[in-house]
């Protein structure tokens, strides 16, 4: 009896040992969920991997709550939703993300430019039955598309929109801003290994990864390049990701050209932007592909840390970097 006893604690000990050893090894987690308009997946390698993917998920949400075009209820509702000339005091969150996208508009002539909304909505190319506008009504919108009429206030953190009928929209740069602040959490958590993914805007988190190049208009997972990222993030904007073909068997994307106020056309199938601020890449990555080859080369000097691969319609990668 005694010895079975024995037999017995010895095993609950080891048990309890290996248990011990094991919750501090680290293990993966994967977690997906839709958000900002796109799936959303957290691959986490660390000893608390469901919770430190769940801690990212809810960061993505609160972004999303804050940032979302569509909500009346966050900044940018509220700034799209107060008449014209009205001061609007956001969150130092968004009165930075706004102050960086009007930095990005003056250092590409308005290759990309927040005020879009206007013609976003027009073109609404999620609807289920988008099509194309008449010349009349882009001219109108187009009319309102301008970043040089969004004031800020750095002393009361307010926004306001000059003209009438203006609206912005943080599409082409929420979801990098997201990742960053996303990659920050889990690095204050001690986190040294995980990918966040916003629909392709990547993030690497500490251990270095190779990121596939989304070959455009294949299967998920072709890859037409790869690039190697630690602590950096990796984005790609494309005319693949939403469109709609007309009766002509044109397609029209969502990417568009503040300056025609048409689908961005300058030779470029997809443009992908690596360097360390997330943001920045998701912003630079709209931005290469409304100038185009020719035009990316003229701005690049201004970004520094910066490198970009231009998938040409021909089917050319170009790569610069600064
Ligand atoms: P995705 O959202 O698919 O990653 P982007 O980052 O390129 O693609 O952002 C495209 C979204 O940003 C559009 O859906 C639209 O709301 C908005 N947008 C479109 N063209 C521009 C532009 N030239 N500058 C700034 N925002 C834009
Ligand atoms: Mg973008």
């Amino acid at each position: 009896m005694k010895k079975v006893f024995i037999a017995l604690a010895t095993v609950g000990l080891l048990s309890a040992l290996i248990w011990a050893v094991c919750s501090f090894c680290p293990r993966t987690y994967k977690a997906t969920d839709y958000a900002m308009n796109t799936v959303v997946t957290i691959t986490v390698k660390s000893t608390n991997p469901k919770a430190d993917a769940r801690m990212a998920l809810q960061e993505v949400k609160r972004i999303d709550a804050l940032m979302s075009a569509t909500r009346s209820s966050s900044d940018v509702g509220r700034i799209n939703s107060a008449a014209h000339g009205t001061r609007v005091r956001v969150s130092r969150e968004v009165y930075s993300l706004i102050d960086m996208s009007l930095d990005i508009s003056r250092k590409t002539d308005g290759a990309f430019d927040i005020s879009i909304n206007p013609l976003a909505e027009l073109w609404n190319i999620n609807s289920p039955n988008p099509g194309v506008p008449a010349d009349s009504q882009i001219k109108a919108a187009l009319s309102l598309v301008s970043y040089k009429d969004i004031a800020l206030d750095p002393a009361d953190s307010t926004v306001t929109l000059q003209k009438p009928g203006m609206s912005i929209n943080l599409g082409a740069i929420a979801k990098g801003y997201a990742a960053d602040s996303v990659a920050k959490i889990l690095t204050d958590r001690g986190v040294s290994e995980a990918i966040v993914d916003l629909g392709g805007n990547v993030y690497v988190v500490g251990k270095e990864k190779t990121i596939g190049i989304q070959a455009p208009f294949k299967p998920r997972g072709a890859y037409f390049d790869v690039c190697k990222a630690s602590d950096t993030s990796v984005v790609t904007s494309g005319a693949y990701e939403r469109y709609f073909k007309a009766e002509n068997g044109k397609i029209y994307h969502h990417i568009l050209d503040p300056h025609t106020g048409y689908p961005a056309q300058n030779g470029i199938k997809s443009s992908t932007v690596i360097c360390k601020s997330s943001a920045l890449a998701d912003g630079l990555s709209t931005a290469f592909y409304v100038l185009g080859e020719s035009g990316a080369k003229k701005v690049i000097s201004c970004f520094e840390g910066v490198e970009v691969i231009l998938l040409t319609d021909k089917d050319r990668i170009v790569k610069l970097s600064n």
